[in-house]
Order: structure tokens, then sequence, then C-alpha cells
């Protein structure tokens, strides 16, 4: 389990910085999330504009 940036993402990169494991970096066209290092603590939605991040 890990939380998944879906396609309502605008980029804006709020959430990077809020993320304690620094799992999350700018993909193609979102920003995008290491699963395998992300401990689901809900920091990157409780921060993202458009509530793109969500548990997968
Ligand atoms: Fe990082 Fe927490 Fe978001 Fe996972 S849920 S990507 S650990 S901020
Ligand atoms: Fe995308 Fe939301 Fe992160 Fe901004 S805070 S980069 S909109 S997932």
């Amino acid at each position: 389990m890990a939380y998944m940036i879906n396609d309502a993402c605008i980029s804006c990169g709020a959430c990077e910085a809020e993320c304690p494991v620094e799992c999350i970096s700018s993909g193609d066209d979102k920003y995008v999330i290491d699963a395998n290092t992300c401990i689901e603590c809900g920091s990157c939605a409780g921060v993202c504009p458009v509530d793109a991040p969500q548990p997968e």
C-alpha cells in the first residue's frame, strides 16, 4: 500500500516538500510517488489543492 498521485495533479510541487521520506518527484506530466518508499502518512494529500494523492 502507498499513496498514488492521480491525473488531477497540476504539478504545483507543494507535496514534494511535505513528504517526510522524500519519495515524491516531478514526472513527465504529473508528480509521482515512489510506492516502495511511501509510508502512507497522508501529508501530501493534506497540502494538495486538487486532492490528487489518494491511498492506493
Ligand atoms: Fe510521502 Fe506521506 Fe505522501 Fe507517502 S503519504 S508520498 S510518505 S507525504
Ligand atoms: Fe500535484 Fe497535488 Fe502534488 Fe501539487 S500538491 S504536485 S497538484 S499532487
